[in-house]
């Protein structure tokens, strides 16, 4: 469809960032073009319906330029997951593994209403690592996942596989 089309136009493939040997997937150029930006927001929106959610979770850092656009478009508040000792008050903490060492979520304790629905957004699925301990960690927290969407999904690394059975909403899976 147009908003994978879209997607495509806008993503650069940036070799050995940040490490050596990992094709990094850049999508700096679909947030800086306020035209795809909208299109891509809007097409998030509809995907889900206006009405299909009560919040929206962003991860950090990419998550939350999507989750603050998406929220707004629906005209809902924002939910932040961070990483670790940067969240003010008390809160719900996940560890996770990374193929490289661990990483830590966090969200705070009374970030989610009883009975609201939560989407959550990110930039990329690549192993599905993140998008796993922030379900988990949104559930933790009271909180009904009612969506997870990214913009590009890679598939050859099973995030989507990983997550099941919930589902994925990918704009563009490669
Ligand atoms: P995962 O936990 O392996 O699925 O990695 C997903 C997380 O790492 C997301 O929060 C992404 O923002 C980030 N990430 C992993 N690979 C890429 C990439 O190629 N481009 C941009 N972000 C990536």
């Amino acid at each position: 469809p147009e908003t994978a089309r879209l997607v495509a136009s806008r993503v650069l493939d940036v070799p050995d960032f940040p490490q050596p040997g990992v094709l990094f997937k850049d999508l700096m150029p679909l947030f800086a073009d306020g035209k795809v930006f909208r299109e891509v927001v809007d097409g998030i929106v509809a995907y889900h319906g206006r009405d299909g959610f009560d919040v929206v979770v962003g991860i950090e850092a990419r998550g939350f330029v999507v989750a603050a656009a998406v929220a707004y478009a629906a005209g809902v508040g924002v939910v932040p997951v961070r990483k670790a000792g940067k969240l003010p008050r008390v809160a719900h903490s996940i560890s996770y593994a990374l193929e490289y060492g661990e990483a830590t979520l966090e969200v705070h304790e009374d970030a989610f209403t009883a009975g609201h629905r939560a989407l959550v957004v990110d930039d990329v699925l690549a192993t599905g690592g993140t998008a796993e301990a922030t379900l988990d960690l949104v559930e933790r927290a009271g909180g009904t996942v009612t969506g997870f969407t990214v913009l590009l999904e890679l598939g050859f690394l099973g995030g989507r596989e990983r997550l099941a059975p919930r589902s994925v909403h990918a704009l563009l899976t490669v």
